[in-house]
């Protein structure tokens, strides 16, 4: 036998069922990645996948072998890649939703043409169908779900640990198929991309690095501290997860194990948990409805009519609203390909109920701009926000930023960060800065010519906005 390991969102060698299967086979190993660029998402994620694949190129030196990579259409070169180098199994993990499910069904239409046994393995923690409500229906609202899930984690696989590498046998690469794509590699040396990379550590020892760090040290404080955006409250593990340079399956026992040894961090592990189980609502709910990623879930949202993206959507984009909160997220976004949740929330809830635009907008930048932008936690995270979703905000129910900005950013730390102009403003004026815009322009001249100082009318486009959903109301 001649096997290939099939690379998607899987980008680690530790806990890779793939990876164990072949190597516990004893037969000859191929290891690939098939960038399609038809099927990449954007630049951000298109940088880190760049640096991410010579990490794992390095780690697969590391151990004798070698990382092929393709550049074209999958279907063309995934053929080509089995015949050239006489593949009789193909070994991969299986993920719903993403743009690799597409490659998935056509590497099955190859497969059968050329005789060749295709083993797929799950990367979910449970299979979709194995998690639905007493009628057998899928769940729509995240907490019934999660407790479902709660009460099937026994049944989640063990994570598979470190692979028995002595057994390797490895097939010779042609030396022209171990490059990075020339796309992926214009886009990692643009000056934007390597700012974004300059913040990170990519590939599974810095994911495992984070993990570690996270789990034993941050997780005491994660509920009380996960909401406050200047402060390191959270895991940063998205993009590891995103890429899969960490599984959420090993993240998971990892807690599992640490809840047994520590038990007094039992509810702050529980409370981080949760937060890994909406990732897996995220999947679940691409599963069953395919079409999330351009359709509202609630249908009668695909009715009305919206505004075509004016310069607001781009004063949004480059952080110049004239709220501060809104912009710093805006910001630090373009800085680092990341942003802290609840400021995801506000510039989500900003674009699309006080600018009235559709959800679309906002998934598409933020599926430009974010390293761990990933289709089934963008989707659900806009249309949550947009009041379209599952388990979502109520539409006409809006986030003040101020109010927001007053309670999980008190002292302007996280404003001050990512908007430097603004740091000469006391505290009190910091959150809303339109109220004192005499007195701004007087005392801090440089300012007042750098950021907007207009009164963004909160009350008007909340009024706006509820006005606008009235007819929503009606329909069913
Ligand atoms: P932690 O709080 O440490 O959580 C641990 C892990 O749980 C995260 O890494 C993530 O994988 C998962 N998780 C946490 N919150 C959520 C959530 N609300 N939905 C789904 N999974 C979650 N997350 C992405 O990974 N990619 C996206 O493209 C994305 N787009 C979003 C868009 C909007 C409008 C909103 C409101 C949220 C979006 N999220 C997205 C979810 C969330 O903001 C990020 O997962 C989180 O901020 C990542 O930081 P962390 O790893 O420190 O999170």
């Amino acid at each position: 036998m001649r096997q290939l390991i099939w690379f998607q969102r899987d980008l680690r060698l530790n806990d890779h069922a793939p990876i164990h299967h072949a190597l516990a086979t004893e037969h000859s190993c191929l290891f690939a990645y098939f960038h399609d660029p038809q099927l990449t998402q954007g630049e951000a994620n298109q940088a880190w996948l760049a640096a991410s694949l010579e990490k794992l190129q390095q780690s697969l030196k590391s151990k004798g072998a070698d990382l092929l990579i393709s550049d074209g259409s999958f279907k063309n070169h995934f053929e080509d890649v089995l015949n050239r180098y006489q593949i009789t199994e193909v070994l991969y993990h299986f993920e719903q939703g993403e743009p690799y499910y597409t490659l998935q069904q056509q590497a099955l239409e190859v497969c059968k043409q050329l005789k060749v046994k295709l083993t797929p393995f799950d990367q979910a923690w449970l299979s979709p169908e194995s998690i639905l409500t007493q009628q057998g229906k899928p769940y729509g609202v995240y907490t019934p779900f999660s407790k479902k899930v709660f009460s099937l984690l026994d049944e989640v696989p063990k994570a598979e640990g470190a692979a028995n590498w002595s057994n390797l046998k490895t097939i010779d690469l042609e030396p022209s198929d171990a490059n990075i794509p020339a796309s992926l590699a214009r886009i990692k040396n643009t000056q934007w991309a390597k700012r974004l990379l300059s913040h990170w550590q990519m590939g599974e020892q810095a994911a495992w690095q984070q993990a570690n760090n996270f789990l034993t040290d941050s997780i005491h404080h994660y509920p009380k501290q996960r909401d406050f955006p200047s402060i390191m409250g959270t895991s940063q593990l998205s993009i590891h997860l995103h890429f899969g340079e960490i599984s959420s399956v090993a993240i998971l026992e990892a807690c599992r194990n640490a809840i047994t040894s520590r038990p007094a961090d039992s509810e702050a592990i529980h409370a981080f948990i949760r937060q890994l189980i909406w990732r897996e609502f995220a999947r679940y709910l691409l599963f069953f409805n395919p079409d999330l990623q351009t359709q509202a879930y609630q249908a009668k949202f695909n009715q009305l009519s919206w505004p075509a993206p004016d310069e607001q959507v781009t004063a949004w984009q480059t952080g110049h609203t004239g709220v501060p909160i809104i912009d710093a997220g805006m910001r630090q976004l373009w800085q680092t390909g990341w942003m802290h949740n609840r400021v995801r929330m506000l510039v989500a809830s900003w674009l699309t109920k006080n600018l009235n635009q559709h959800w679309l907008v906002g998934q598409q930048w933020f599926e430009h701009t974010l390293l761990d932008a990933d289709i089934a936690n963008n989707v659900m995270g806009w249309q949550w926000v947009a009041g379209c979703g599952v388990d979502a905000a109520p539409y006409f129910r809006l986030f003040n930023p101020v109010v927001q900005s007053e309670k999980f950013d008190p002292q302007g730390h996280y404003i001050r960060k990512w908007m430097p102009e603004l740091a000469p403003l006391p505290n009190h004026l910091i959150h809303a800065p339109w109220e004192a815009a005499s007195i701004i322009k007087q005392q801090f001249p440089a300012l007042a010519a750098q950021y907007p100082l207009h009164d963004p009318n909160l009350k008007q486009s909340r009024l706006e906005h509820q006005q606008r959903v009235q007819t929503l109301k009606m329909m069913t």
